[in-house]
């Protein structure tokens, strides 16, 4: 079976409560209504504007975030129904590397207890034993053995971030949420992170869910990417597809962001700017919630939500004026 993890209809909401009764008045609808699946093997990557639910997602595939609806499979276990001592069994088979590494990692804590406190937590090695894969996982992830007795501040950005990665792979993981590891570093170093994560991959078979602000980052790392909006998946296929033939809209605004280097390329391709800010998650909008923003937007646009399908090849939108064969057409609005 080459699937891994199967996400059905997952929703986070998070309620406002208002007043001395902290009655709810609503709910954010960070993430409201996923459904995917992650390959074994692979990386998808996840896209979109910050506050899209992103980040929401990662968490609440991991349990982390209790979800309000919807199912999440590992394998054949469906976690959304674990808790107590079969879920924690289940998470050290699945991790999480965080935006921030200054933030991540605990600056009283050496840099070997760090990386080894998961195995304390799993009770999977003491003694030497620890010691040891303490040394095996520094050296996994480029970092000397001196590293072990040191402090977080002592080290630059993308050093930490190697820590926090050794720390996420010291159980052995199956699974990695990848939550925009290389957005707080420097650019001169967030290549060799990049590089890091993908031979990390090879070499352990790891299957990662990489989430990134922009298309720039994951084109290179990602085998298939989903595009986020408002708390919906509104584009996902494999990475040549959805460069080559993006058809949603707000994946095509996103694409024509991104400088390209060839001049000929760019004659053809029209920088699409996006009118308005990304509305409230609290609200969002009728039918399609991109309609607000979508310069293609039709009547039926706001009222209808558009069906998120498969055109063809696993390339899935959710848009009225993709037709059953996968073209982006305005004439289907007229
Ligand atoms: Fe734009 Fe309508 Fe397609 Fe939404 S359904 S992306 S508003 S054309
Ligand atoms: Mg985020």
């Amino acid at each position: 079976n080459d699937t891994l993890l199967r996400v059905r209809d997952l929703k986070v909401h998070f309620p406002i409560l208002r007043g001395l009764l902290q009655r709810q008045v609503g709910a954010v609808k960070a993430v409201d209504g996923l459904s995917f699946d992650i390959k074994r093997g692979e990386t998808l990557g996840l896209v979109g504007e910050s506050g899209c639910g992103k980040s929401t997602t990662g968490r609440a595939i991991l349990q982390i975030e209790q979800p309000s609806a919807g199912q999440v499979y590992f394998e054949e276990t469906e976690l959304t129904a674990l808790s107590g001592e079969p879920l924690r069994q289940m998470r050290r088979r699945m991790q999480m590397v965080f935006q921030d590494p200054y933030a991540s990692l605990n600056p009283r804590m050496t840099i070997g207890d760090v990386i080894s406190e998961p195995l304390e937590i799993f009770g999977l090695a003491a003694g030497r034993e620890k010691q040891a894969r303490v040394q095996y996982l520094l050296a996994v992830v480029g970092l000397s053995p001196e590293f072990t007795y040191r402090y977080p501040h002592e080290f630059s950005g993308g050093q930490r971030q190697r820590v926090a990665i050794a720390r996420a792979l010291a159980v052995n993981p199956d699974f990695l949420v990848c939550d925009e590891p290389i957005a707080a570093l420097d650019v001169s170093v967030q290549a060799q992170v990049i590089n890091l994560v993908q031979s990390l991959q090879r070499e352990l078979g790891l299957t990662y869910l990489f989430i990134a602000h922009d298309l720039s980052v994951v084109r290179h790392i990602s085998d298939r990417i989903a595009v986020m909006y408002l708390g919906k998946i509104v584009e996902l296929a494999d990475r040549v597809s959805l460069y080559e033939n993006p058809l949603h809209p707000y994946t095509q605004a996103l694409l024509s962001a991104i400088p390209i280097p060839d001049p000929t390329v760019e004659a053809k391709r029209q920088r699409i700017v996006l009118e308005g800010d990304v509305p409230s998650p609290t609200n969002p909008p009728s039918g399609c919630r991109f309609h607000t923003r979508c310069p293609w937007a039709i009547e039926r646009c706001h009222q209808i939500e558009p069906e998120f399908r498969d055109v063809g090849d696993g390339h899935y939108v959710a848009c009225h004026l993709v037709d059953a064969l996968g073209k982006f057409d305005p004439a289907l609005g007229d």
